[in-house]
């Protein structure tokens, strides 16, 4: 595995598909998930995207579909919820079976926990997030619980993301996720581009590589990606540069 990660080279999307992370990719982070907002530019952006790939775009998020949905309203691509175990193909939502199991015991556990701490807790359909931006220094003690609990628990695995922790289901992940979407039509015999800035976006980033495609990491931390942008900003312009005059 190589260490040294440079910029990307220009890709040729009308040969390829983008799979690309939501929070810290396409929106800057926010102290609370539900402040951001999805930027003029970056619409303009997706949609020419969109456009190039001839639909082969799809948003991969940990957030709840229905939370992600209306951050990218009018725009024609495919949305994946919950580390991967939804999916949304033309406006038919599927919870992957099986996705969800152990959620609801884990959830009245964590819950008092939250509340007495005064954390940001999520119920997803097939995940429970604690968000500790508001308390950093419960940082350690919310990871722990988290890895307590999926420990536990056969069916859940913990997710550890930037200010959030997560339990989500073992058997799916934006991995598991971009492998479906890659033997749909819209995505088929397209090199897949994954995009993402966090760690549950390493799944997407080895997916794309085990079909032939090819992981794009923003900022800092190790990487199974091939490619690196420091920040958001510098993958935006990348992005641009790479949709001009084709
Ligand atoms: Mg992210």
């Amino acid at each position: 595995m190589p260490h040294d990660r440079s910029a990307p080279p220009r890709v040729d999307w009308s040969a390829s598909a983008a799979y690309l992370d939501f929070d810290g990719t396409l929106v800057d982070l926010a102290p609370r998930p539900e402040d951001v907002r999805l930027g003029t530019r970056e619409r303009t952006l997706l949609q020419a995207l969109t456009e190039r790939c001839s639909g082969g775009v799809a948003i991969l998020s940990g957030r709840d579909l229905e939370n992600l949905r209306p951050h990218l309203d009018g725009l024609p691509v495919i949305l994946s919820g919950s580390h991967g175990a939804q999916i949304d193909i033309n406006g038919d939502p599927t919870l992957v079976p099986g996705a969800g199991v152990g959620i609801e015991a884990a959830f009245n556990v964590l819950k008092p926990f939250a509340d007495a701490n005064g954390l940001l807790i999520e119920r997803k359909a097939a995940a429970i997030a604690v968000h500790y931006r508001a308390q950093p220094a419960m940082a350690d003690e919310v990871t722990a619980r988290i890895d307590s609990l999926a420990a536990g628990h056969p069916g859940l695995k913990p997710v550890h993301g930037k200010m959030v922790s997560e339990l989500a289901s073992k058997e799916y992940s934006k991995g598991t996720a971009l492998i479906q979407l890659s033997n749909h039509p819209r995505f088929a015999r397209r090199t897949p581009v994954a995009i993402g800035d966090d760690t549950t976006d390493e799944d997407m980033f080895r997916a794309a590589r085990s079909v032939g495609g090819i992981g794009i990491k923003i900022g800092a931390g190790q990487t199974t990606a091939n490619y690196r942008f420091d920040t958001r900003a510098d993958m935006t312009r990348w992005l641009a540069e790479t949709l001009e005059d084709c």
